[in-house]
């Protein structure tokens, strides 16, 4: 099959709107909707500084490229990179070279901490021990936290995310069935200010993860193949399968979830937003995960 914009030989088709795309076009066809998402999202505003959470997997590697590229003629505009080491022997050590070495290619600030600093364990360590949750729920909790500690101490106007349109609708899913509202108000992307919490931004909402892969990989923006050793406990694997098999049968829906999460997390509940007694970070109840965890983990580790 051709292009639908010009007669070369097509790389790709979107089922969602039933049009192909050769390299060239497919490359542009990504790149004006994260263009048109980071404007909504006001994310390079007049003398921002956006931090960009970069993991050294395919998205966040490209939402990093993509933020660095549209930011390029800015010199209002301070762009850092920022790394969370859970401590995973392997993946995380192998993806630490990778960001390094690329944002000192990129001309990027990088920083990186770790939660053996931070939180005082490493995922190596909990992993094999009894506990109560898996181990990406631990992990999950303590990562946002030191992002948006590491955001607010560099002073972060926005804090970016490689989150992609099947990430977010999966979360949406995950939301409902668990019946966590409150969770889903806190949802990125952030239109509002809470104080302490750096809102989060994602610049690639709108681009399903098959074509930030194919967009990776025809651009060489390089990224980590591997998988994190512990992925198969994640609770997240179920609604990964839910949102492909609704793609497959109702191509659009993932728009539609997110549609839905947005509309259900534009009112949150007022007044359940407070700060955390024990360490002062943004919570829905008196004590926020990280350090309801901490006392939980005092116990196992
Ligand atoms: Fe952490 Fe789970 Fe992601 Fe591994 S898969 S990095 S344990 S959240």
């Amino acid at each position: 099959m051709n292009c639908h914009t010009c007669s070369r030989k097509s790389i790709y088709f979107a089922r969602y709107n039933g049009r192909h795309y050769c390299s060239t076009h497919f490359l542009d066809f990504v790149e004006g909707r994260v263009r048109k998402e980071i404007r909504r999202q006001g994310i390079l505003a007049h003398n921002s500084t956006v931090c960009v959470a970069v993991s050294g997997g395919k998205d966040s590697m490209t939402a990093l490229t993509l933020m660095k590229e549209f930011s390029r003629e800015r010199r209002d505009i301070r762009l850092i990179a920022i790394t969370v080491d859970e401590g995973i022997t392997g993946y995380r050590s192998e993806a630490l070279r990778l960001v390094e070495e690329y944002t000192d290619r990129i001309g990027v600030e990088w920083h990186c901490r770790s939660f053996n600093d931070e939180a005082g364990f490493t995922m190596d360590r909990l992993a094999p021990r009894e506990r109560e949750r898996t181990t990406c729920a631990y992990c999950g909790v303590f990562r946002r936290s030191i992002m948006n500690s590491m955001a607010r101490d560099l002073g972060a106007t926005r804090l970016v995310t490689g989150l992609n349109l099947d990430d977010t609708a999966q979360s949406v899913m995950m939301n409902i069935a668990r019946g966590d509202m409150t969770r889903m108000s806190m949802m990125g992307p952030h239109e509002r200010t809470v104080d302490g919490l750096v809102p989060r931004a994602q610049p690639l909402l709108g681009i399903p993860e098959n074509e930030v892969l194919l967009y990776a990989i025809q651009r060489g923006i390089p990224f980590i193949r591997s998988s994190c050793p512990y992925s198969e406990e994640a609770s997240r694997n179920l609604f990964r399968d839910i949102v492909l098999r609704l793609e497959a049968e109702m191509p659009g829906s993932r728009y539609a979830v997110i549609k839905s999460g947005m509309a259900m997390s534009e009112a949150p509940p007022s007044g359940r937003i407070s700060r955390c007694a024990e360490c002062g970070d943004v919570t829905s109840g008196s004590e926020c995960r990280a350090c309801a965890l901490r006392t939980e983990l005092a116990k196992v580790l």
